[in-house]
């Protein structure tokens, strides 16, 4: 039986895990980082926490005799991208990097795409006024309420480290999110500006949507760049072909 490594987090790896568990001939193993309190479970077995950096994954292949490795995490979840990387290429297991598309910008849209989250605050302390609707993860919030003339929509699935910063709201929702949904909190708060990752998918998808109709600018912070020698795809389906094929 070939036994596959799925590093998840994504609703991509919970596909995945499912499309792979109806094949008999595969044992499927789900990872995830452990940092959500009620996460979405994948069907299969999963285990949970960190590996211990590169090394600790590369160890953790080889024990449970590993024979493909699938990089299914987020596109900003940089660090375990480059230990599948580092990892894959000293036990010689095969990876691959799924990734669903990033957003493009349509008529319409007001974006303007910037390389980090600290590139997106610089941007946002030239103007005045600002009204966040940041969805850009807990972790980030301190670095946005630094500035001195901003409030924030803070929505996150678990609630950032206390204290909140007395210029932030934080909302704690889990996508799937919808247009209108989306467009009455924009009203509701008066916000200004959207600050988000360019995560891609429809989960989130409908926040761009009410921005583009309420004439809203968007600051859409890039993806990192894939470590060099990843193999990557976009989608589900060519994911499981790779595992039929290895
Ligand atoms: P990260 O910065 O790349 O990862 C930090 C550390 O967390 C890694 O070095 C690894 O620890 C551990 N880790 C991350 N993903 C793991 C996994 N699937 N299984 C086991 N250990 C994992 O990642 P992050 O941005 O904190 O994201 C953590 C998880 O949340 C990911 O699985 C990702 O898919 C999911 N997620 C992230 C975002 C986002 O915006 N970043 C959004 C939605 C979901 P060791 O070095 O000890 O192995």
């Amino acid at each position: 039986m070939r036994r596959v490594l799925i590093l998840g987090g994504t609703a991509e790896a919970r596909a995945l895990a499912a499309a792979l568990a109806e094949d008999p001939g595969l044992h499927v193993v789900s990872s995830l980082a452990g940092r959500v309190s009620n996460p979405r479970l994948p069907v299969g077995q999963v285990r949970e926490g960190g590996f211990g950096g590169a090394e600790g994954l590369a160890a953790w292949l080889v024990e449970e005799r590993i024979d493909a490795l699938v990089d299914a995490t987020h596109p900003f979840a940089e660090r375990m991208t480059a230990s599948a990387v580092a990892a894959s290429s000293a036990t010689g297991v095969p990876l691959l990097v799924l990734r669903r598309p990033g957003w493009r910008a349509g008529e319409g849209d007001s974006w303007q795409r910037v390389d980090s989250l600290q590139a997106a605050v610089t941007l946002l302390a030239a103007r005045d006024r600002q009204r966040v609707f940041l969805t850009t993860g807990r972790r980030s919030l301190p670095l946005f309420a630094s500035l001195p003339d901003v409030w924030l929509l803070a929505r996150s699935v678990d609630p950032p480290e206390p204290p909140v910063p007395p210029n932030a709201h934080v909302l704690l929702a889990r996508g799937p999110y919808t247009v209108e949904g989306e467009r009455a909190l924009i009203r509701e708060h008066h916000l200004n500006v959207l600050v988000t990752k360019d995560s891609g998918g429809t989960m989130t998808a409908a926040k761009l949507v009410a921005a583009r109709e309420l004439g809203l600018p968007v600051i859409m912070v890039n993806r990192p760049p894939l470590p060099p020698g990843a193999h990557l795809v976009d989608a589900v389906e060519a994911a499981v072909a790779w595992v039929h094929d290895g």
